[in-house]
């Protein structure tokens, strides 16, 4: 074997190595995606699947498919979880969901201000702050999606743009309940679109946001919030996005739809 193939191959070995020994959180975004006969497939395709001890795996399914999951994951490590919830308890909206009603079917997360909501309906700080304090409050835990468009990125203010997201998100819940709260990166000129940010502005991106927390509200608790990534993940790219520093998991759209491919990202996680 050549010099340069034996740095490769060891290379690739600790490179696994290191994969083997983090636990990454991995979240499925269906969106409003697939049929119930796909949703059964996809239950029936991931039932016998060892997900490993280490990685904790979140699918978050279109609302009217949650008693599936309930039925098909009751003792299964896989969890799940809804794309959106309405911040009060039951009552007149139309059209809404409660945290009673996530808690009934067994969700565990929430995804929360998802650039989608921010931008399609017209979601503001102000009520994502809202649902992530009724989520904190009825034991779910709130993905906090935040993230940059094209030209916010072009414009070089991204990155008070992702602090006033952080900090108004956050701002209705007390520092002692952030260890409930997972954050999402995600560039808006990644999601669906193909093209990934690279690993270096993923690091760059994710150390500047957990330098934030740090110094915000204190290390212990800064550390301890995951720091998820997303925007056009895929078996491809995941081990190098992996490897950026402050990287804790992953949320992912496209990607999560398909069983095999979602079991393959996985594996790459596990450091197979
Ligand atoms: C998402 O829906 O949050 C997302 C990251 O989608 P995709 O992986 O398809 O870019």
């Amino acid at each position: 074997m050549e010099r340069n193939d034996i740095k490769t191959v060891i290379r690739n070995e600790i490179v696994n190595c290191l994969l083997e020994l983090q636990g990454f959180l991995v979240v499925g975004n269906w969106k409003m995606n697939k049929t119930k006969q796909e949703v059964k497939s996809f239950l029936n395709d991931i039932a016998s699947y060892d997900f490993g001890e280490k990685n904790t795996i979140v699918i978050v399914p279109p609302n009217p498919y949650l008693y599936l999951f309930e039925e098909k994951l009751r003792y299964s490590k896989v969890l799940y979880g809804v794309q959106n919830i309405y911040p009060k308890g039951n009552g007149a909206f139309t059209g809404e969901l409660s945290l009673e009603m996530a808690n009934d079917f067994g969700c565990k997360y929430a995804i929360i201000g998802h650039s989608e909501r921010r931008t399609i309906f017209s979601e503001c700080n102000v009520f994502i702050s809202k649902k992530v304090r009724a989520c904190v409050q009825n034991q779910i835990k709130p993905i906090l999606c935040i993230g940059e468009n094209l030209e916010e990125r072009k414009n070089d203010n991204y990155k008070q743009l992702l602090i006033n997201q952080i900090k108004e998100g956050l701002s209705r819940i007390d520092v002692s309940e952030l260890s409930k709260v997972v954050i999402a990166y995600e560039p808006i000129w990644a999601i669906g679109t193909g093209e990934t940010a690279t690993p270096d502005q993923v690091e760059e991106t994710h150390i500047f946001i957990r330098k934030f927390l740090t110094d915000e509200y204190g290390s212990d608790v800064g550390n301890d919030i995951p720091l998820l990534y997303g925007g056009s993940v895929n078996p491809t790219n995941v081990k190098k996005l992996a490897l950026a520093q402050s990287v804790s998991g992953f949320l992912i759209g496209g990607a999560s739809l398909n069983a095999q491919t979602f079991k393959e990202i996985n594996n790459i996680l596990n450091g197979n």
